[in-house]
């Protein structure tokens, strides 16, 4: 795995290739930031910002939402996908935040995740980009793409997240990986487009993917030669 330093110099160079990295979700409170990324699952951000406008219209605050009915809701969110269970971890949240939390959104990672429907991903961006706490969320293609480079080595998101944090400056974990978000959007896809990338010389995936096959040719030559010399 890369050290420490190599680590932020490749995260430097990909800061420099993607430099308007930041979340692509629309939002205006802690609030509208915690909905819009629980709709965000399975889904794109845009979708998730065609649907925000009306729904933050309808329901402003934690209050609304959790006064909120299921057959209200659904068809409000139905084209982000998974529709019965996002409204049903919506409906939910708010009413734990208007019951626990006085309807404001908590600054910690342990009040977030104990919220039904928010787990560490989604707590990480909302501490990140709405409440000023360092968080480094790790989605598919934070993982995907650190991995790939060798500044990660897990498939288990939290393990991914230690590693980076531990590496990283806090001030630096949310631009981090909003920036490793979106090379993994635009260049480091499930089919990378390497030759596009700023750091393939500093890529353990891309040193692997130019190092020469094995000359298949040369075995069965090697063991005629060893067939020749047992008989
Ligand atoms: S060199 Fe290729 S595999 Fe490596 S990070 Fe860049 S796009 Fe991804």
């Amino acid at each position: 795995m890369k050290t420490a330093r190599e680590t932020r110099e490749i995260i430097d160079r990909l800061e420099a290739q993607h430099p308007d990295a930041d979340t692509e979700l629309h939002f205006r409170t802690a609030f509208e930031l915690l909905v819009a990324t629980m709709l965000s699952a399975q889904s794109t951000d845009q979708r998730v910002n065609m649907v925000t406008p009306a729904l933050f219209t309808r329901y402003p605050d934690a209050g609304t939402l959790a006064r909120a009915t299921p057959s209200e809701l659904e068809p409000q969110i139905h084209s982000t996908g998974f529709f019965r269970a996002k409204s049903k971890a919506l409906i939910g949240m708010a009413t734990a935040l208007v019951a626990e939390h006085g309807g404001e959104v908590p600054a910690s990672m342990d009040a977030l995740v104990a919220l039904p429907g928010v787990g560490r991903k989604t707590a990480n961006v909302v501490l990140g980009h709405a409440l000023g706490v360092p968080g480094l969320p790790v989605d598919r293609h934070v993982l995907r793409v650190s991995n790939r480079i060798g500044i990660a080595e897990s498939d288990d998101p939290e393990v991914v997240e230690a590693q980076l944090c531990a590496v990283l400056p806090k001030a630096r974990w949310t631009r981090s990986s909003d920036t490793l978000i979106l090379h993994g959007r635009r260049i480091c896809k499930p089919t990378p487009r390497c030759t596009e990338c700023a750091i393939e010389d500093e890529c353990v995936f891309a040193r692997a993917a130019s190092r020469p096959a094995p000359d298949r040719k040369a075995r069965p030559a090697t063991s005629a030669r060893r067939r020749r010399r047992r008989s």
